[in-house]
């Protein structure tokens, strides 16, 4: 799937695990910062990619887009895995904790599960690939829906531009006008 895709994917699924388990009191500065942690998780996985956009827009990033790509065993390996979920959650939770002196009133746990569930959103979509996911490494087996390789979606083609993204834009929508009055509730009230 495309960077724009996964984020999509990634505010989508944040979406649906808010209105499911609707956050406590937070304040503005987690709120937005649990956004752009999610958005960031969300394409997270594809730093084993030189191509990625975090390595395009950096000046020096072609090259250093190559030594992750090396490190973390070429693309669609250690950092598509439950595996590399867990190493990415670690790292992540490191750097909160490092970050945390500066960060004020942030809620660093939430804005930890935000980066988590981006991160989770971008292997369930990258399994709709013709590709496929390595979840279970070091069992080196790539995992797909559905089962029949010619059936999933090719990164970037019709499917994903005509189907998947507007369909995700759809269920947002669907979302919004659905739970309006809940919405509305957490951030007039949740949110301080
Ligand atoms: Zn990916």
């Amino acid at each position: 799937m495309t960077g724009r895709t996964h984020d999509l994917a990634a505010i989508t699924a944040l979406g649906i695990v808010v209105l499911s388990q609707p956050p406590r009191i937070v304040t503005l500065a987690t709120a937005s910062l649990a956004v752009l942690a999610n958005l960031i998780g969300g394409i997270t996985p594809d730093i084993d990619q030189p191509t990625a956009p975090l390595w395009r827009n950096l000046p020096v990033g072609k090259y250093v887009g190559r030594l992750f790509d090396s490190l973390t065993g070429g693309h669609r390996f250690l950092t598509h895995s439950l595996l590399g979920m867990a190493l990415f959650g670690l790292l992540a939770h490191l750097l909160l904790i490092f970050l945390q002196p500066i960060m004020g009133s942030v809620d660093s746990g939430l804005v930890w599960w935000a980066f988590m569930i981006g991160l989770l959103s971008h292997l369930v979509m990258d399994t709709f690939t013709k590709e496929g996911v390595p979840w279970l490494l070091p069992l080196p087996i790539k995992l797909g829906i559905p089962p029949i390789k010619s059936l999933r979606i090719t990164t970037g083609h019709l499917l994903e531009n005509l189907v998947v993204f507007p369909g995700l834009i759809m269920i947002d929508i669907w979302l919004y006008l659905t739970h309006y009055q809940q919405l509305l509730n957490i951030v007039q009230r949740h949110i301080i």
